[in-house]
């Protein structure tokens, strides 16, 4: 989407500190870090948010969460462990919407969530 935050980080249109990246997906750390680890990790393809996933995206959504323990246990934090987050709507706390999986690492995080 040509007006999408997001869309426009994978385009390359606005800088982003990337952590990883691939045909369909890229990894990047967050503008505002709420932990010490908080990196980004979103589909290439525009996707509103996990409740817009249709089946044809699962297989892609399956990758997401693949590589997303994969970066986090190469940045270092395999042995402690992350928090791996999507908010989605309003209530969901989501404020960018383009789907993107939070991993938050390098301190305890508490539950329930705020
Ligand atoms: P959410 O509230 O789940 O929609 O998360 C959106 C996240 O995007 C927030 O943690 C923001 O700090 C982050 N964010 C917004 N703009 C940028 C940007 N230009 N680069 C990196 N992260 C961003
Ligand atoms: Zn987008």
């Amino acid at each position: 989407m040509s007006d999408c935050l997001f869309c426009k980080i994978a385009r390359g249109e606005i800088p982003a500190n990337v952590a990883y990246e691939d045909d369909e997906m890229l990894a990047f750390h967050d503008i505002n870090p709420v932990s010490p680890l908080h990196v980004l990790l979103i589909p290439k393809k525009h996707i509103a948010s996990l409740l817009d996933l249709s089946r044809d995206d699962e297989a892609l959504a399956g990758r997401m969460l693949a590589r997303a323990g994969e970066l986090a246990r190469r940045l270092g934090y395999g042995q402690n462990g992350a928090r791996f987050v999507f908010n989605a709507g309003r209530d969901g706390g989501q404020t960018v919407g383009h789907l993107h999986l939070h991993i938050l690492g390098g301190r305890a995080h508490g539950w329930p969530p705020g």
